[in-house]
């Protein structure tokens, strides 16, 4: 007898007959004698309908508002999810994130959790019901509603496991687990039984977007274990798992992942003298820009370029900053360029094997994919290219590394 928390995405619940179908798994692990909690997303498309209404009425909607309608979708879920299991004859009950009291802190539509109360789920728990809890939402200390960003569910899931100290935490999706890359670019990716939480962090913080980043995060910190596994088929799902259970024969490359959410910005003839990148990059961060590669020239007739890129939302923002810096700084030229797409190799193997960078530029050349920037960690190589090469490059490296060949 175990206590599990399983997570069920948008695609998961997206219909009466999945919802049904959830309510049935859910039944099968309590009849197996396991206690339940449940944290279901809103149905899909959604999140994505109340954002557009929102901004239907105001373009850059009122964050606090926003958060209070964006609540709305998993509360419906919680809702059905509990009915479908009370038609089955199995006691259940749905709580908000305020009624758990999933306490966050104030950063409306992207806050992250503090702490989180477990007594009322454990009292539910010792009274036979499964617990349905609506994902990606908690409140502040004044109750005002929060929501956790794009695909916090996830990390609602993992924040809950952690506080319940569950035996596992399963991550129920459409795809039958986390893949070489995304199977939806790639036909023949292949899914990985395992993967690091190392390398899960940099496959979600690059781009993959099966798991949140945050919930990796925390899976990592707090050593939840991590199972991503199909909602519609039954199998053994890919296990994120400690560094040192997996190494020994760890593949050079693990993944890909990649990214069309970037922008880039260039500030072209800025004097070569201390202090410039401060005087860039300051007045973009003091703006609330998250900047991801920076790259500098190196410089010639006393000049220097400096290159970065931000979330394509922002490049409007910050080419206006840049503009301004700019001026002050007598620089020639600002240029932007939003068609680019970031990808990344990551294995944590790339540390003890040479020769991965230039097997990487050498696959992308002969298929004549030009790389724009380049930057790398010790598990991983990110390559910025023109957008429209995105998916030509991915396959190409898939075929490469050989990711396609069981290890
Ligand atoms: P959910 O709604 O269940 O949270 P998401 O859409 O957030 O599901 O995440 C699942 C999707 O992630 C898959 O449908 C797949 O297209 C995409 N994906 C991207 N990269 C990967 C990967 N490496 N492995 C598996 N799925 C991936
Ligand atoms: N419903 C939210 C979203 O679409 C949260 C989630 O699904 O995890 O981003
Ligand atoms: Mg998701």
């Amino acid at each position: 007898m175990a206590l599990i928390v399983q997570k069920y995405g948008g695609t998961s619940v997206g219909s009466v007959e999945r919802i049904q179908a959830v309510a049935a798994r859910v039944q099968r692990w309590r009849n197996d004698g396991h206690d339940v909690v449940v944290v279901v997303s809103a149905m899909s498309g959604e999140t994505n309908r109340l954002i557009a209404l929102a901004e239907e009425i105001q373009p850059e909607p009122t964050a606090r508002e926003l958060d209070v309608l964006l609540s709305t979708g998993e509360q419906v879920t919680t809702a059905l999810l509990s009915m479908a299991l009370h038609s089955l004859g199995c006691s259940a009950v749905s709580l908000n994130g305020g009624q758990v009291r999933v306490l966050t802190d104030t950063a409306h539509t992207k806050a992250r959790i503090k702490s989180i109360d477990k007594e009322r789920i454990q009292s539910h728990l010792q009274q036979g019901a499964v617990v349905v809890v609506a994902g990606f939402q908690g409140v502040d200390q004044d109750n005002n509603i929060t929501t956790l960003g794009r695909g916090g569910s996830d990390t609602t899931a993992v924040a809950l496991a952690a506080a319940l100290s569950a035996s596992e935490c399963q991550i129920y999706t459409d795809v039958d687990g986390v893949y070489t890359t995304d199977p939806r670019v790639v036909g023949n990716a292949r899914r990985l039984d395992k993967i690091t939480f190392e390398e899960m962090l940099e496959m979600s913080s690059l781009g993959s977007k099966v798991l949140q980043i945050r919930a990796v995060e925390f899976a990592g910190k707090y050593a939840v274990p991590l199972r991503v596994l199909s909602s519609f088929e039954e199998g053994p799902g890919t296990l994120i798992t400690l560094e040192d259970e997996s190494t020994v024969e760890a593949p050079v490359i693990s993944g890909i992942a990649f990214n069309r959410d970037e922008a880039k910005l260039t500030v072209v003839g800025i004097p070569d003298i201390p202090g410039v990148a401060y005087r860039i990059l300051g007045p973009i961060s003091d703006a609330n820009i998250e900047v991801d590669v920076i790259v500098q020239n190196v410089a010639e007739d006393n000049t220097t370029d400096l290159t970065f890129t931000v979330h394509r939302n922002d490049m409007a923002r910050a080419a206006e900053i840049l503009q301004n810096t700019a001026e002050q700084l007598g620089a020639s030229e600002v240029r932007t360029d939003d068609k680019i797409a970031k990808l990344s190799i990551v294995g944590v193997g790339m540390r003890s094997h040479a020769g991965v960078a230039s097997k990487m530029f050498g696959a992308l050349a002969q298929d004549n994919v030009n790389i724009q920037l380049i930057t790398t960690s010790e598990i991983k190589i990110s390559v910025v290219v023109d957008e429209k090469f995105l998916e030509l490059a991915v396959r190409s490296l898939h075929e490469a590394f050989e990711l396609d060949q069981a290890v």
